[in-house]
């Protein structure tokens, strides 16, 4: 199945294949914690609550393939606590192969809401009721994973957040091989950002992995391998037959966000269809167009992270990043 959005302003977009299909999480929907979709499986032994959370955007399904496999399979920790979440089941139930791009949340985005301010706050939303609902658990958690993908074609990456502890669990979770570093979106805080995960001084963290496109197979083998890594080098789980055994990329690159552009006009354009991962040679290499306004590399080997080829007005368009020689 494919989906084709028409704007008459820009040449066609690429038409978005549907190679999965959505898993039936009706044996995980009640979960065992007092927050529906949030399965937690206990160790013997003591050790970090860990966190797998998938459907935080209600399209993005891989994540919840992997998990509910897991689940199925038997997975649990040797130590510490393994909590399996589903985060925006109501967005993943209006998720439809022939409209794809259309439940990735109901009124709002699940991850940008991730402030408390805003989860104390007065406003209320199907997203921001469920964040609350969810807020709880989250604040036992330890390490989190937080398992994505992405709508344009890009290479996939762990984003680590703005922490030295969040550079350090991505590099060795190791899968995929690359590590970027950022401060997230001026529209609102990811989950990564929440609470303890950002506060360096606190030893919690989270990192968000970007496995690939929204709807392909090798998006849910590289989940499964960035589970295994995590799950490796925790320690949580002892070998495991639904768990690859594949070692984590050796030298993984890093990355850090320079400049986080976001489209502040309705025509926003890039000069050429880029790819996540595409890196930019010369400083000052014009990239896109937003309005009137050009939109330029800012240095040399700039890195493109995630560019959204057809941004709307007040989002990210495209983060841009220095390759660090680690
Ligand atoms: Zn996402």
């Amino acid at each position: 199945m494919t989906e084709t959005l028409d704007h008459p302003a820009q040449p066609p977009l690429p038409q978005f294949t549907v190679a999965l299909a959505a898993p039936d999480l009706g044996p995980w929907r009640a979960g065992n914690t007092g927050v529906a979709g949030f399965t937690t499986r206990a160790g013997s032994e003591p050790g970090p609550h860990v966190a797998l959370v998938a459907l935080v955007h209600g399209n993005e399904i891989a994540g919840a393939i992997v998990l509910s496999k897991l689940l199925a399979a038997g997975v649990r920790p040797v130590r510490g606590r393994l909590t399996f979440g589903f985060a925006n089941l109501a967005a993943f139930d209006r998720f439809d192969p022939a409209h794809p791009t259309a439940s990735r949340f109901v009124e709002e985005d699940m991850n940008r809401l991730w402030d408390a301010p805003v989860l104390d706050g007065p406003r209320r939303s199907l997203e921001l009721d469920r964040a609350r609902d969810i807020r709880p658990l989250i604040d036992t958690v330890d390490v989190l994973l937080d398992l994505h993908s992405m709508l344009w074609a890009s290479e996939p990456l762990l984003l680590s957040g703005g922490t030295a502890k969040g550079r350090d669990l991505a590099l060795a979770i190791g899968q995929p091989g690359l590590v970027v570093a950022d401060e997230g979106h001026v529209s609102g805080r990811r989950l990564i950002d929440y609470g303890a995960f950002a506060d360096p001084h606190a030893p919690q963290a989270a990192v968000l992995a970007e496995a690939g496109q929204h709807w392909s197979e090798p998006t849910v083998r590289m989940t499964l391998a960035s589970i295994a890594g995590l799950l490796r080098h925790l320690g949580t789980v002892a070998a495991h037959p639904a768990l690859p055994e594949s070692p984590p990329c050796a030298h993984p690159r890093f990355a850090e966000v320079t400049t986080v552009v976001t489209a502040s006009t309705a025509n926003f354009s890039f000069v050429r269809p880029f790819r996540g991962g595409d890196v930019i040679a010369e400083r000052n290499t014009l990239i896109a167009v937003d309005g009137e306004e050009e939109v330029r590399t800012p240095h040399d080997d700039c890195l493109l992270v995630m560019p959204s080829l057809r941004p709307s007005r007040g989002h990210t368009a495209v983060r841009l990043a220095r390759l660090l020689d680690r």
